[in-house]
């Protein structure tokens, strides 16, 4: 999909439920925080973000390494979508796109359909890249000591 197929700045116009598959995928900022494991507390649904990386994630590009087939290899990764929004919500990153949309609130200026370059997102330190470990070089019991503050 290219900017062509995407109505010019729909994220103010056009409510989540009704956007394109393409623009639906293009609101993505690329920070890659929802590809991180998390630890949630099971009293208080307390979640705690960690720097261990899914084991799709590449910390180079901050990008899934096999976005279209990951349900082969991960098939617990979540699928976003208008409908599970709600029960989604409390776990997402504050920053997230989906999550700031469903919530009323606009974009920053760093995202990429803001600032028409994908590297902003980096630059504004708001991503992982570059900041993460790979799931399967950190035992399970672990994970705690890789609790992170979200970068915002
Ligand atoms: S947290 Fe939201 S904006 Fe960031 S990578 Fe995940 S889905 Fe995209
Ligand atoms: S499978 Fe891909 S999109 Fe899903 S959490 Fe892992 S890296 Fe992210």
């Amino acid at each position: 999909m290219t900017a062509s197929n995407l109505r010019p700045r729909f994220w103010e116009t056009v409510p989540l439920e009704r956007m394109t598959r393409a623009e639906w995928e293009a609101l993505c900022d690329g920070c890659g925080k929802c590809c991180m494991n998390k630890l949630e507390d099971e009293d208080t649904a307390e979640v705690a973000l960690t720097n261990v990386a899914c084991r799709l994630f590449d910390d180079a590009t901050c990008r899934c390494s096999q976005y279209e087939i990951r349900h082969q290899f991960v098939p617990e990764c979540i699928v976003l979508k208008p409908q599970n929004m709600d029960r989604n919500l409390y776990w997402m990153p504050e920053t997230c796109a989906y999550k700031l949309l469903w919530q009323g609130r606009p974009l920053f200026d760093w995202h990429p359909l803001i600032s028409g370059d994908p590297d902003s997102v980096h630059r504004a330190g708001v991503s992982m890249q570059g900041r993460t470990v790979p799931e399967f070089e950190v035992d399970d019991d672990d994970w705690e000591d890789h609790i992170i503050e979200e970068p915002t």
